[in-house]
């Protein structure tokens, strides 16, 4: 006999979107379904798990899950620059640790977490409507009713595509990892590393977790580079570029590989009995493509307004907008201008990028981690543009800005 089961809310994705998503719903009261693909919640890690403590605080994730970063390292063939502050702003997730918390504050305000389960097919009603969703579990086929599904399976979009309303991102970037032990690190101190040699349209990375751990890795920009970053992450390690060399020996622990939309927000986020979030959705911040902080935050907004619809007993695509809106309001023009920064970049060539850590280093350190952070707020841009006392810089926020 099929498996089948009925729930309010069916979650597909254990990542940071859909646990959060399945937090925010079964806090609010309803019955929520959590599927996840793999053995466990966060089995296969695929980000580096940057991101900043303002956020890790609002989430109230806890210490143990990461560590935090002081300085900003950049090299360029022929520069380097070094933005320090006094505290630390940003960090590196512990990942698995941070997404399993994530799933189990879910599963403490009741939802019920399915593991093992690669949903691969859609129930619709005689609107065309998704009304659940069917899968391979450990037992065969197992179906989930529901009234509105929320789809957080990240890149893959798996739900949405199989509805008919998305294709695949034709812009992404990929990027390949090593967690790994090293000689020396220093634990407050995250390097970037830019020009051809480390990665024709990206940049690489050295993200430390303290106690000699660093993730080592290499982002590639797709379409725009036909370069495999696993090859090119071997390649900079054994030549020992740059600030790789400072690491001496290093001893991987495990292998990263992952692929991040880059499309923009080009997607509609919300149909009748469905809503999209975390990196189906394309939030991202195309700067530096980090979304984990934005799939938690915005995850937690679609599980209420699903929650919320749901109560009302009216799951349209209308009862569920105020979550597009939300989302809209609070990172659509940031995105927006960091698209423009990011396409200079992915143009700039070994000497430009030279020049352009000149620019950076004329940030303050709050203006610099507002502009990585792509924390444009339009006063401060145009504060910017008018009044630094350098050209370039006033240059680079009047691109920012759009004029
Ligand atoms: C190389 C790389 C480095 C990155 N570094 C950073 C960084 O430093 N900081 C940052 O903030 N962001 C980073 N990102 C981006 C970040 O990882 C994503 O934005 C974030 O993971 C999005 O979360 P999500 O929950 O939407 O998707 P995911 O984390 O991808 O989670 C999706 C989940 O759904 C499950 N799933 C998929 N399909 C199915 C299915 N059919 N049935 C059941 N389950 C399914 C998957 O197994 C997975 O657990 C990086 C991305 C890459 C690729």
């Amino acid at each position: 006999m099929p498996e089948e089961y009925n729930y309010d809310l069916v979650v597909v994705g254990g990542g940071p979107a859909g646990s959060s998503a399945a937090f925010a719903a079964a806090k609010n009261g309803i019955k929520v379904a959590l599927i996840e693909k793999e053995n466990s919640i966060a089995e296969t890690v695929r980000t580096s798990g940057v991101t900043w403590i303002e956020s890790i605080k609002e989430f109230g994730i806890p210490d143990d899950c990461y560590n935090p970063i002081k300085n900003f390292s950049f090299v360029s063939p022929n520069n380097e620059v070094t933005i320090k502050d006094s505290i630390a702003t940003a960090a590196v997730l512990d990942v698995r640790k941070t997404y399993r918390w994530l799933a189990h504050e879910a599963e403490g305000e009741g939802a019920d977490i399915f593991l093992k389960i690669s949903i691969n097919e859609v129930i619709k009603n005689e609107n065309n409507d998704i009304i659940g969703v069917s899968g391979t579990g450990p037992n065969g086929k197992i179906t989930f009713n529901s009234k509105i599904v929320i789809d957080a399976t990240g890149f893959t979009s798996t739900i949405s595509k199989a509805m008919g309303f998305v294709t695949q991102w034709k812009r992404f970037g990929a990027g390949a990892e090593y967690e790994a032990t090293v000689e020396n690190a220093d634990p407050d101190t995250w390097w970037l590393m830019v020009g051809q040699e480390y990665t024709p349209a990206g940049y690489a990375w050295i993200f430390p977790l303290g106690n000699n751990i660093v993730r080592i890795g290499v982002g590639v920009g797709k379409p725009e580079s036909d370069v495999d970053p696993t090859q090119r992450l071997k390649e900079i390690i054994d030549k020992q570029l740059g600030p790789i060399k400072k690491l001496g020996k290093i001893t991987p622990i495990e292998f990263h590989y992952g692929l991040i939309p880059n499309d923009g927000l080009s997607r509609k986020t919300v149909f009748n009995n469905l809503i999209l979030v975390g990196d189906s959705a394309g939030q991202a911040n195309p700067l530096v493509l980090e979304g984990i902080r934005y799939a938690i935050k915005f995850g937690r907004v679609a599980g209420k307004v699903a929650s919320d619809a749901i109560k009302n007993k009216k799951t349209d695509k209308d009862a569920l907008y105020p979550y597009e809106e939300e989302w809209r309001n609070a990172i659509e023009s940031k995105i927006n201008s960091a698209g423009k920064v990011q396409d200079r970049w992915i143009g700039l060539s070994d000497k430009e990028w030279d020049k352009e850590l000149d620019i950076i280093n004329e940030l303050k350190t709050d203006e610099f981690l507002d502009f990585i952070k792509a924390d444009f707020g339009l006063s401060n841009m145009l504060k910017l543009a008018m009044n630094h006392p350098k050209l370039a810089v006033r240059q680079l926020f009047n691109l920012v800005k759009g004029k």
